[in-house]
């Protein structure tokens, strides 16, 4: 019998059907039961013959050729001799009280992987959004908690938005911890101030195993390192001092030029000099000779890059000290500023001539969050946003 085929390849082993109802496209219903002569109490482990009574219960199954398959299973109840009561009998592959089979939940947590939202996973499914939500959290948190680890070595702190203002709430921030050895994620926290990192991160254990954390120039996240690694050197981040200079000098410039995104100086002023031919930098030297306020701005921010290209800490340390001592002759409050915040993170900007770290990373998966965002799980709820960002770059 074809039907016979089918259930074998459809049901769960220990079952044997009954009957089938055809839907017009193929089998999408399978009547079954249980035809074991014996089962043994869950709560005392006594075998029982005697069956008390018995019930169908429907039990939904991974789907078939796109349509989800109800299993219409005779549940029995048998009497227990030491308890005095009835017992379910169990079925290999649905657990406990559960009205669907395992594959069922693990079809549903690979559709949640593979399909590009919640509704395409739902009508697939045959269920609903709190089910699909649950279901995968619970796994979500399941392999989280399976792979937690104590503080690593070295890590990388950065902010991103969550959720952008509205009118009834103001813009939300987490913060994104990463682990450079591992390469992967390893927390996520709602929030960027001390006090709120120090809430959500005091139960992991191992502070002092951290040695290096990477960050922006950030005073909040400075001071969390500081108060709570406390063998921990701080590096600020490369890219970020490098590019310090770059939102002043367009800013100035757009005084100049009006806001041409298109005006050919723009791009130029921001690259890199060491990278542009002979020819160009005679342009953009012609072009700054009638600025001379912009054009000091712009030897600073080269300075800055030629101040990253050199190699080893204690010629870095020299040139720093030479950069900000040469700043303060300059009439420019926007480099006295820079000059302020380079003292300021002076040792952390020098550890990078040690550690060549960066938290280029760390904007890397900032830039995976984003996609998730947008492919509109609906995060309700920071902890569910978490799961999934922590999953994704692991
Ligand atoms: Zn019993």
């Amino acid at each position: 019998m074809p039907n016979e085929r089918l259930a074998r390849f459809v049901l769960l082993p220990e079952l044997k059907l009954t009957a089938t109802n055809p839907d017009g496209i193929g089998y999408t219903a399978f009547h079954a039961e249980k035809t074991s002569e014996m089962e043994v109490c869950p709560k005392c482990a006594t075998p029982s013959t005697s069956i008390y009574d018995s019930r169908i219960v429907i039990v939904k199954d991974a789907p078939i050729r796109g349509k989800v398959v109800k299993l219409y299973i005779r549940k029995r109840r048998f009497r227990c001799r030491t308890c005095k009561r009835p017992f379910t009998e169990p079925v290999s592959g649905i657990s406990k009280g559960r009205r669907f089979t395992q594959r069922y939940r693990a079809h549903l947590l690979w559709a949640c992987e593979k399909f590009v939202d919640l509704k395409s996973v739902k009508k697939h499914l045959d269920c609903s959004y709190g089910f699909i939500y649950k279901a995968l959290y619970e796994q979500l948190e399941l392999s989280r908690k399976k792979n937690a680890y104590p503080w690593p070595r070295s890590i990388g702190i950065d902010e991103h938005k969550f959720k952008s203002a509205k009118k009834d709430s103001r813009t939300e921030f987490v913060s994104f911890i990463i682990d450079h050895k591992n390469r992967k994620a390893f927390e996520v926290v709602k929030g960027r101030t001390v006090e709120e990192l120090e809430a959500s991160l005091y139960k992991i254990s191992g502070r002092e195993n951290v040695r290096w954390v990477t960050m922006d120039l950030s005073d909040p996240y400075r001071r969390f390192a500081r108060r709570n690694f406390p063998n921990a050197e701080i590096v600020a981040d490369k890219f970020h001092v490098a590019r310090m200079l770059n939102p002043i000098l367009n800013k100035r410039r757009k005084e100049i030029t009006g806001d041409k995104r298109i005006n050919p100086i723009r791009k130029l002023l921001l690259m890199s000099s060491h990278r542009l031919t002979y020819f160009t930098k005679q342009t953009i030297y012609q072009w700054l000779n009638s600025y001379p306020d912009i054009r000091e701005l712009y030897e600073w921010k080269e300075g800055l890059l030629r101040f990253y290209r050199i190699r080893g800490y204690e010629r870095a340390r020299r040139t720093l000290i030479l950069m900000t001592d040469r700043m303060s002759q300059s009439k420019l409050p926007e480099i006295q500023t820079l000059r302020r915040t380079l003292l300021s993170w002076f040792n952390e900007i020098l550890c990078y001539f040690k550690t060549m770290l960066t938290n280029a990373r760390v904007e890397g998966y900032n830039n995976k969050a984003k996609l998730i965002r947008k492919r509109a799980y609906g995060y309700r709820s920071f902890q569910n946003y978490r799961l999934r960002l922590l999953n994704a770059c692991a």
